[in-house]
């Protein structure tokens, strides 16, 4: 087999957290009684936990120590100060306004600029962006490039179709349209990037019309990391220097910090435009807290002042960006097909190629997902009809989602290159018996978000048939 160069880690360990690795009858019993629904597993039950990105890094050296620094004061605390100062350099503008995670900076951002029955276009929205504007009475408008339907790997399949937003703009009418958000990387798309010719003719479009420009920049570092190596005239400009190109582009910027932000917790929004700074603030007081710490404590803001630098290293971008198509590489090389190009935070499996055998209101990417735990102590998540399908309330007929995916997030700075082949190992175990993995039924759920909490069976021969 061919051997694929493996990334260095730019760093070292000076804490380790033990893990366990629990024996095949153990892992049966866990997910039998999770119902198959691996959001219902113990964290102690896990041997690597791949769920998500989100708050899982691991902090450096510099960021433990800022922790012992952080001012508690309820109004003018110095961690504010610099947690605002280093906010304002990356985004390049005037106003911040902390808060404790995106969702909220979305909330805030909604309930202020949007009216029910409007339009926000994005390249795609995440689903918790998704989610706040439908919250408001609007409607969220994906408009993504037709590359990132493309099976073949192309770079900047993050992009927004900008054909397609001017005839929206020009169809609904600049009233209809209170903002226009592009995610950066795109998160949805299997964390692709966004190119900065695509946000400079983004930005132009959003100018010429008068439409106010956000991004959600979760993963802004990662998106200039691509710029930086994929995109011509990019190459010998640092990553600050092209996160300022990209910054300088929009009006406002809102972020989950518990991605690029190297923290456990935090986000923000930040704008030029001082009344709206003012609107954000009032509405920030009531449900987070005062402008000087948004739902954060002191310590919090510190550990991210120090973080959101960090992450702009340019040995550590290449580290992880090379860590994800490493892992993608020897995944290949187990036999299971992925997305590509890898992205900047995550391995796509496509489970729908993988598993043709099994039908969508089956959900294949569960079944691979199951299969991972069961073989491999390993959680991974489900991103296909288990997650997006529409069931019809009357027939009860599920329309599938567009794919079926497996996403392996990995955690920023926690797993080392072992962790990923011992995951390569699994996947070539399970795909040596990939005929014995079955498909799996909905036994119960919720009204909304069913993926997180309904539970689930194995689907007997009979009904793969039927
Ligand atoms: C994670 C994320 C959010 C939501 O942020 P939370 O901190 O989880 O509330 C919004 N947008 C994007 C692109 C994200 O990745």
């Amino acid at each position: 087999m061919k051997k694929i160069r493996q990334p260095a880690e730019p760093y070292r360990i000076k804490a380790v957290e033990p893990i366990k690795l629990l024996s095949r009858r153990e892992r049966e019993e866990r997910i039998v009684r999770a119902h198959y629904n691996v959001f219902k597993l113990d964290a102690v039950d896990i041997y690597i936990d791949l769920l998500t990105d989100s708050g899982t890094g691991a902090m450096s050296n510099a960021q433990w120590a800022a922790l012992m620094l952080g001012d508690e004061t309820y109004a003018g605390a110095q961690s504010f100060r610099k947690f605002e100062a280093v906010v304002k350099d990356i985004t390049c503008k005037k106003f911040v306004v902390p808060c404790h995670q995106g969702r909220v900076a979305e909330n805030i951002a909604f309930s202020t600029l949007l009216k029910a029955g409007q339009y926000v276009p994005n390249n795609t929205h995440f689903d918790t962006t998704r989610g706040n504007c439908l919250h408001k009475g609007g409607n969220p408008v994906d408009l993504p490039s037709p590359d990132a339907s493309e099976i073949e790997a192309r770079p900047f399949k993050g992009n927004m179709d900008t054909e397609a937003l001017e005839a929206f703009i020009k169809e609904e009418g600049v009233d209809a349209i209170p903002m226009v958000i592009m995610t950066i990387t795109n998160n949805s798309s299997g964390g692709q990037p966004v190119s900065m010719a695509n946000i400079h003719e983004t930005s132009e479009i959003c100018h010429r019309y008068g439409i106010p420009f956000f991004f959600d920049c979760a993963r802004f570092a990662e998106n200039a990391y691509f710029i930086k190596r994929d995109e011509a005239g990019y190459g010998d400009k640092s990553i600050q220097e092209i996160v300022h190109e990209m910054f300088a582009c929009c009006d406002g910027a809102m972020m989950s910090a518990k991605k690029d932000g190297l923290a456990n917790i935090g986000g923000f929004i930040a704008v030029n435009d001082e009344e709206l700074y003012n609107r954000f603030c009032e509405l920030l007081i009531m449900i987070e807290g005062f402008k000087t710490y948004g739902g954060l404590a002191g310590r919090d803001l510190e550990a991210l002042a120090v973080g959101l630098q960090e992450v702009m290293d340019y040995d550590y971008l290449d580290f992880r960006v090379e860590q994800v198509r490493y892992f993608g590489e020897i995944i290949k090389q187990a036999g299971m097909p992925i997305v590509e190009p890898t992205g900047g935070h995550a391995l796509f499996i496509d489970a729908g190629r993988f598993l043709p055998n099994i039908a969508p209101e089956q959900f294949p990417a569960q079944g691979l997902t199951i299969a991972f735990y069961l073989e491999g102590c390993i959680r991974s998540v489900e991103i296909g009809t288990l997650m997006f399908g529409e069931e019809d309330p009357e027939t009860g007929e599920i329309t599938p989602a567009r794919q079926e995916l497996v996403r392996l997030a990995l955690p920023r700075r926690v797993y080392t290159n072992s962790h990923l082949d011992y995951i390569a190992e699994t996947a070539e175990r399970i795909t040596a018996q990939k005929a014995s993995i079955p498909g799996y039924k909905v036994v119960k759920q919720p009204r909304f978000l069913r993926h997180f909490t309904c539970d689930l069976a194995v689907a007997s021969n009979q009904e793969v048939l039927s």
